[in-house]
C-alpha cells in the first residue's frame, strides 16, 4: 500500500514522561508506516524548555500560526518539586498557556465515548464539548489578605489618572480577603467567535450561561457580547444549517445539560469551564478519555489530550514494569490534527485515515481490551484484559491495518 503524501507541515510539540513515550509508539506504529508524516518538530520537553529558556515553545506557537494546524504532547508544568527533579533555572511557565495566549484561542473539551462504559448520565447519547474561555477572571485576579479593621475601595482611573469610578468594596472590622478580577472586550468577543466558529464547523448547538441576574456589569457584559457576535455575524449561518444558540443563567444551563442527550458546545467561563471539563469528563466515562483543541479566532487549531503527563505510570515504566496507559486521547489528538491538514489542502485521504486511526482505537477497547483506567469502568463481562503499552498498541496497529485495507 503506497503512503499518503502530505504536502504541508503540521506542528508537532513534542513533551515530558509517559506520554511522551507513547507519543514515540504512536507515530512509529500507528502513523508512519501508513503516512508520509510531514511535521516540523520543537522538542518542549521540560529539559530542553529549560535549555532554550522556553524559546522553543515560543517558536512553537508561532509555527502553529503559520502552519495553521499542530499537534501537542502532555507537557510539565514545573512546580518546586519539579524545579528540583530537573535542576531548573526558572519556574518556566505552563505550555499551554503560552500557546493558548499567543494564539488568542479557546479551549474545546469533548469526551471520547466507548459503548462498554456508560456513561453516569445514561441520558447522554453525544459528547458534551465544553468550551472554556481561556483569558482573565479568578486566573488574572489581584488579591489581598487583610489582616484587620480595614477599607478596601475598587478604585478605576483614566489614562491620564483622572478618576472615573470609586467604590467601597467592604469596610472590614476583622480579618478577611478581597480580590479584584477583570476581563476585556476584545478577548470576550474572540471566544464568542470561537464558539460560534467552532460550533458551526462541527454542526452542534452552541448553549451559554453567565450569572448576569447577579452580576449586572460583569456577567451582564459577556451575555450583552455574546448576543452581540450571534446576531451580526452567525445568526444567519446558523438558521440556515438548522443549528441554535441558546443562553441562560448558568445554574439552569448546568442542570439542563444534565438532563440533555448531550451534542452541544457548552460555552463557559474561565473558571466554570476549569470545573465543568472535569465534571464532564468524569461523568462520561473516565478522565484520560478527553479530547482538546484550542482554536484561534482566525482558524488556527492546536490538538492535544486533556490529560497530564501520566507521571506514576512513567516512574514504573523506568523501573521496567509493564504498565497500561491509555493513548486514545493522543491518537485522536494525533487523528484531529491530520484531519484538519487533510481538510485545509484538500487531502480526503488523511481524512479517511484519521477515521480508521480513531476506529482502531475504539475497536480493540470495544473487543474487551481496555487499558487499566478503565477496567474499574466496565462491565466486568464485557472485559478481557488490560494489556500492557506494547501489547495495546500492536492490537490497534492490527485492527488499522485491517481498516485501511478494508
Ligand atoms: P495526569 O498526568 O493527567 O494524571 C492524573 C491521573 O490520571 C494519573 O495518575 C492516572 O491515574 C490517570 N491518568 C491520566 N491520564 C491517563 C492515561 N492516559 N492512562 C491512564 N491513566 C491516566 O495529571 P497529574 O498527575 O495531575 O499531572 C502530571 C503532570 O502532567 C504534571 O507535571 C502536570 O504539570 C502535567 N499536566 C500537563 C497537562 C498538559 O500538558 N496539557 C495537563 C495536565 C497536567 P492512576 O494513577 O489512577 O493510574
Ligand atoms: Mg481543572
Amino acid at each position: 500500500m503506497d503512503k499518503i503524501r502530505m504536502p504541508n507541515a503540521i506542528a508537532e510539540l513534542d513533551g515530558d514522561e509517559m506520554t511522551h513515550v507513547l507519543w514515540g509508539m504512536i507515530k512509529k506504529e500507528l502513523i508512519e508506516p501508513f503516512v508520509e508524516l510531514n511535521t516540523e518538530y520543537y522538542d518542549l520537553s521540560l529539559p530542553n524548555r529549560d535549555r532554550t529558556e522556553d524559546a522553543v515553545t515560543r517558536q512553537a506557537a508561532d509555527a502553529i500560526k503559520r502552519l495553521k494546524v499542530g499537534v501537542k504532547c502532555a507537557t510539565i508544568t514545573p512546580n518546586f518539586q519539579r524545579q528540583e527533579e530537573y535542576g531548573l533555572r526558572q519556574l518556566w511557565k505552563s505550555p499551554n498557556a503560552t500557546v493558548r495566549a499567543a494564539l488568542d484561542g479557546t479551549v474545546f473539551r469533548a469526551p471520547i465515548l466507548l459503548s462498554r462504559v456508560k456513561p453516569v448520565v445514561t441520558c447522554w447519547e453525544k459528547p458534551v464539548t465544553i468550551a472554556r474561555h481561556a483569558y482573565g477572571d479568578l486566573y488574572k485576579a489581584v488579591e489581598y489578605r487583610v489582616p484587620g479593621a480595614a477599607k478596601a475601595e475598587l478604585v478605576v482611573t483614566d489614562e491620564n489618572g483622572a478618576e472615573l469610578s470609586r467604590q467601597t468594596v467592604y469596610d472590614f472590622k476583622g480579618p478577611g480577603v478581597v480580590q479584584a478580577m477583570h476581563n476585556r472586550d476584545d478577548s470576550i468577543l474572540s471566544f464568542a467567535r470561537c464558539c460560534f466558529t467552532y460550533a458551526l464547523s462541527v454542526k452542534q448547538d452552541v448553549w451559554f450561561g453567565v450569572k448576569d441576574t447577579i452580576s449586572k456589569g460583569y456577567d451582564q457584559t459577556f451575555k450583552l457580547l455574546f448576543q452581540q457576535v450571534y446576531d451580526e455575524e452567525y445568526k444567519t449561518a446558523f438558521e440556515a444549517a438548522g443549528l441554535h444558540y441558546r443562553y441562560g443563567l448558568i445554574d439552569d444551563i448546568a442542570a439542563k445539560v444534565i438532563r440533555s442527550r448531550g451534542g452541544m458546545v457548552w460555552a463557559c467561563k474561565n473558571y466554570d469551564g476549569d470545573v465543568m471539563s472535569d465534571l464532564i469528563a468524569a461523568a462520561s466515562g473516565s478522565l484520560p478519555m478527553m479530547t482538546s483543541v484550542l482554536v484561534s479566532p482566525d482558524g488556527c487549531f492546536e490538538y492535544e489530550a486533556a490529560h497530564g503527563t501520566v507521571t506514576d505510570h512513567f516512574y514504573r515504566w523506568r523501573r521496567g514494569e509493564k504498565v497500561s496507559t491509555n493513548p486514545l486521547a493522543t491518537m485522536f489528538a494525533w487523528a484531529g490534527a491530520l484531519r484538519k491538514r487533510g481538510e485545509l489542502d484538500g487531502i480526503p485521504a488523511l481524512g479517511h485515515f484519521a477515521d480508521c486511526l480513531e476506529r482502531a482505537g475504539l475497536d480493540v477497547f470495544e473487543e474487551g481490551h481496555f487499558s487499566e483506567d478503565l477496567a474499574m469502568l466496565c462491565d466486568p463481562a464485557d472485559y478481557t484484559d488490560s494489556p500492557d503499552n506494547d501489547t495495546l498498541i500492536a492490537l490497534i496497529r492490527a485492527r488499522l491495518g485491517q481498516l485501511l485495507n478494508a
